[in-house]
Order: C-alpha cells, then structure tokens, then sequence
C-alpha cells in the first residue's frame, strides 16, 4: 500500500493509474462501516483509495475536533489488510494551503437536519470532497447511509458540479444491539453506551409502526421522541421524517422518505436513520 501525504505525491500517483479507481473518504480511527465501504470499493474497482483527513471546515467552533479520535498508525494497518493500493494522509496546511478561500455550497439542502445545528458543516463536507475527488478522480466514491444527508448533499455537489464520479451509498453498519457504528461510539461511558441503543431502537420502532400502515410522519416522529424521552442519559436534538431526495419534512408519507434523529448521548452527539420506503 503506498500512503503519500502531500497532494504532488499523490498527483503524481494519479497519474501513473489507468484502471478504475474507487475512493473512500473518511475521517480515520476506522471501524467496520468505513471497512464494510473499503470492501464494497475493492470489490467494484482495480484500485482502492482511500483518505484519512479530520476535516476542520465540517467542525463548528464549539464541536469536537479537537478531541475527535485518531490513531492512523492502526488506520494503515487496517488499510492494509483489505489490500487497499493507497491511503492519502494529509496535513491540514496540505489541504487547506494558505490563501485557500473557495466554498462549495450546495444551498439549501445543507441547512437543514444537521445543517440546523451545525451550521456550515456541509459547506465543509462538499468543499474537502470536491478537493478529494479532484485529486484522485475516481470512477466510484463510496459514502455510508449512516450520513443519509451527506450522500444527498455529495450527490447533488456532483450533479451540479458535472463531475464523472458515480456516488454509491453503502448500509449502515451496526452493534449487535442496533447500535450504529460511529467513531464517536468511544467517547461513550458504560452507561451511556446502554442508553445509546435507544437511538436505533426508536428508529425500528418506528419504522415498524409504518411497515404496519402508518403513513403520519408526525406520529411516526412521535414514537421516536417517546422511547428517546425514556433515557435520562438522552437528550434529543431533532426528529424528522424527510422527503428521501429534497429532505423536505413530510406531514403524509406518501413517497420514499428518510427517519432521521439526532441525540446527545451525554456530551457526545450521535445520528442515525432508517429508510421508510414506500
Ligand atoms: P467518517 O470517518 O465518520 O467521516 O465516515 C467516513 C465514511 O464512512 C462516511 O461515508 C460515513 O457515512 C461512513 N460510515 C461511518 N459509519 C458508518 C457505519 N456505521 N456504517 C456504514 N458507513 C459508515
């Protein structure tokens, strides 16, 4: 696996590949939903590429990027084992060189749900992509449904950008217990992990309540707050029931549409979804 860390290296890298190529972006401290992506990319592609960047500009000032979990040395190892050809590695002042100033912004779609609370963060999110994908000019990206939002927002960047990639979203990956994988999942003391579970266990509730017949997005968001208000240790930021392309929140769920929450687990914010398709 060759690992380069400075954007000539891997121009220079780029320009040595002419079979297929599929990137996976990540931000490291690597679990298996971002492995269950590294091998869906292996599996479709002649090479496997794959970023580690704890991106700065998708953090608000009051996150956590400071504290966000890192441990590359295991990331490359990780890497290596699935036979991945190259992990790019860079510094911030790599990707970001001073006098850097362009934004993408992909309107509207980027301010809401997550966008509410943390504003700016898919300016970030399509802005590093955009780099990612220019850099390494992949054939496929591979994404995970964890992020629902974030393959919307990635595929309308693309759409609109024309850029040739081909966007492929990836299951979530979860604990045993329902839990989704997360890198933040380690911030959890042993009792907010117990409380953790509430999350994809209202989710399914809910989902099963739909798969039943209910077709009223305000109930099927009424479930999800009432097993979430049933933890002390779970504080929920919001609940929506989303058009599954505009995330245009739905009082009738007449077409595919997206349950989504957003909850803090004691200090550490975490999200999931599930798939209501009609
Ligand atoms: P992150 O490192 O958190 O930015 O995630 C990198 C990529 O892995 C994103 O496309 C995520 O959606 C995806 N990912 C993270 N957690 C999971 C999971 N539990 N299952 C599937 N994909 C995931």
């Amino acid at each position: 696996m060759d690992v380069v860390q400075t954007l000539e290296s891997l121009r220079r890298w780029r320009a040595t590949m002419h079979r297929s190529i599929g990137l996976v972006p990540t931000m490291g401290f690597l679990h298996e939903g971002h492995l269950a992506l590294v091998r869906r990319a292996r599996a479709e592609n002649d090479i496997v590429a794959v970023s580690i960047f704890v991106n700065p500009r998708q953090f608000g000032p009051d996150e956590d990027l400071a504290r966000y979990p890192r441990n590359n040395e295991r990331d490359l190892a990780l890497l290596r084992d699935e036979s991945v050809d190259l992990a790019f590695v860079p510094t911030v002042d790599e990707m970001y060189p001073s006098g850097f100033s362009t934004t993408v912004d992909v309107g509207s779609l980027g301010e809401r749900l997550e966008g509410v609370s943390r504003p700016g963060h898919f300016k970030g999110v399509a802005t590093v992509v955009a780099r990612l994908l220019n850099l390494t000019r992949p054939q496929r990206a591979y994404f995970g449904q964890k992020d629902a939002q974030q393959v919307i927002v990635v595929r309308r960047m693309v759409k609109d950008l024309a850029l040739t990639v081909q966007i492929d979203a990836v299951p979530t990956v979860r604990e045993p217990d329902g839990l989704a994988l997360s890198s933040r999942n380690i911030f959890l003391s042993i009792e907010e992990r117990q409380a953790a579970t509430a999350l994809s266990r209202a989710l399914f509730r809910a989902q099963e309540s739909f798969d039943w017949g209910e077709r009223d997005a305000n109930r099927l968001r009424q479930i999800v707050r009432d097993l979430l208000d049933l933890e002390l240790l779970v504080r929920t930021d919001y609940v929506s029931v989303a058009e599954a392309s505009t995330l245009d929140e739905l009082d009738n769920v007449d077409r595919p549409a997206l349950l989504s929450l957003a909850a803090w687990v004691g200090q550490t914010r975490l999200i999931d979804n599930v798939p209501l398709d009609v």
